[in-house]
């Protein structure tokens, strides 16, 4: 279930997608936060310079291995504004990260990609379950919906 502090760090991480877009990036943001529910990291996309692994979710994966102990990982949750990819699922999965609260899933993302013309991940993008097994993973929030696929749809324009 994604409840109301749920929704309030998701809220953040759609933020933090239209930062990045604003900066020239790609319009995605996650915020790691611990077991008792303090903010402990937050990136966004920034992948404008060329390096398309550039992803919020993998730096939190690695800001996670450099500054936390195992049993915190597991204990932490990792918000997203889209579901993670392949490459940042194994990641969280390597690192040990406990659960994932996603505001839009991959299956929105590749709808509004086609829907808009834009090049689809040159990856297979799996449901985070399919690639980390076990993970407590919860989303879409209907909620954002409209304000990420706003996002992409002002990635699009922007060209
Ligand atoms: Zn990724």
């Amino acid at each position: 279930m994604t409840d109301g502090t749920d929704l309030t760090h998701l809220r953040r991480c759609v933020e933090l997608a239209a930062e990045a877009l604003a900066a020239g990036d790609q319009p995605f943001g996650s915020v790691l936060v611990g077991a008792d529910g303090v903010v402990l990291a937050e990136d966004r996309n920034r992948v404008g310079g060329g390096d398309h692994t550039q992803h919020p979710e993998f730096a939190l994966a690695r800001w996670a291995a450099a500054h936390l102990p195992p049993d915190a990982r597991r204990a932490a949750t990792v918000y997203t504004s889209s579901e993670h990819c392949t490459m940042c699922a194994a990641a969280h999965g390597w690192v040990g990260l406990g659960r994932i609260s996603y505001a839009s899933s991959s299956e929105q993302l590749l709808g509004w990609l086609d829907e808009l013309g834009a090049d689809r991940p040159p990856l297979t993008i799996l449901p985070v379950q399919q690639v980390v097994p076990g993970i407590a993973v919860e989303g879409p929030a209907p909620e954002l919906t409209e304000e990420i696929h706003g996002l992409f749809r002002r990635m699009m324009r922007a060209g």
